[in-house]
């Protein structure tokens, strides 16, 4: 299995192995053809992959994974010694100075859904990786939803839990008052009643707006993930702006966005 893993360009002797070209500032040729794509020194290749329910399938819903695919996409990374750091990690390393180690993959979960505490968590704590899950906070304790007490189960075996706001709100659409709300809201109530510091969100549904971040901001979130799909990140782009990967039932499609052949 051949896969880009991951290095930070720091020095133009990465530039050949990673297949990289230096940034504008220090340009120096290209070690590829002439479809290789661009990056600047500040890239780096981290997949971070999303799930939503992991239970079986209905239909051919995409936000299914099924608990026996799961299973076998948790094992595929560990035999093919990728890292499941966290998402502070992650951040630490892009944004920071924090050197990641090679290979590196986060695993997010959206919504909080139930079976994401049944089948995916014993599953993560048996590789030993950890994840971060966003919760809807009003949706906690409810019918198909995870309780308080799974989080803080979950919390104190390693898990992260951040913001996917009070209602699921479409944010894009959001007046000032109902954005701050949703957002400072969801934040305090995980912080009051699980003991954490919350500091990412997850946009519902990937909607945000400038508006949305500059309250972000404000309330102190370091970062907001979306939908759009890339395995590559760059510190030169907000992070308010943070791609992710859709996970779906299939191993072939798993593969192919952890390894970066597939893009979507
Ligand atoms: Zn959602």
């Amino acid at each position: 299995m051949v896969s880009m893993g991951f290095y930070k360009l720091v020095s133009t002797s990465l530039v050949g192995i990673m297949t990289y070209v230096a940034s504008m500032s220090h340009p120096i040729a290209s070690v590829g053809g002439i479809n290789d794509p661009v990056y600047k020194e500040s890239m780096i290749y981290a997949p971070i992959l999303m799930y939503h329910h992991v239970a079986p399938k209905i239909g051919d819903n995409p936000y299914y994974v099924s608990p026996d695919i799961f299973e076998q996409q948790m094992a595929w990374l560990d035999e093919h010694d990728y890292n499941v750091i966290s998402l502070d990690q992650f951040y630490r390393g892009l944004y920071g100075n924090e050197l990641l180690p090679a290979r590196p993959v986060v695993l997010t979960f959206d919504d909080g859904d139930r079976d994401q505490y049944t089948n995916a968590f014993p599953v993560m704590k048996k590789y030993g990786f950890t994840g971060t899950f966003y919760v809807i906070t009003n949706d906690i304790g409810g019918r198909g939803f995870m309780t308080w007490d799974m989080l803080k189960e979950m919390v104190k075996d390693g898990m992260s839990i951040e913001s996917h706001t009070v209602h699921h709100i479409n944010l894009a659409g959001a007046g000032e008052a109902e954005t701050r709300l949703e957002l400072a809201k969801s934040k305090k109530v995980l912080e009051e009643k699980l003991g954490i510091t919350v500091k990412h969100l997850a946009y519902p549904g990937g909607s945000y707006s400038n508006l949305t971040i500059k309250i972000l901001e404000e309330l102190g979130y370091l970062s907001a993930t979306t939908v759009r799909h890339s395995q590559y990140h760059s510190s030169d782009l907000s992070p308010y702006k943070i791609p992710r990967m859709h996970i779906d039932s299939d191993m072939e499609s798993f593969v192919g966005f952890v390894t970066g052949r597939r893009k979507d």
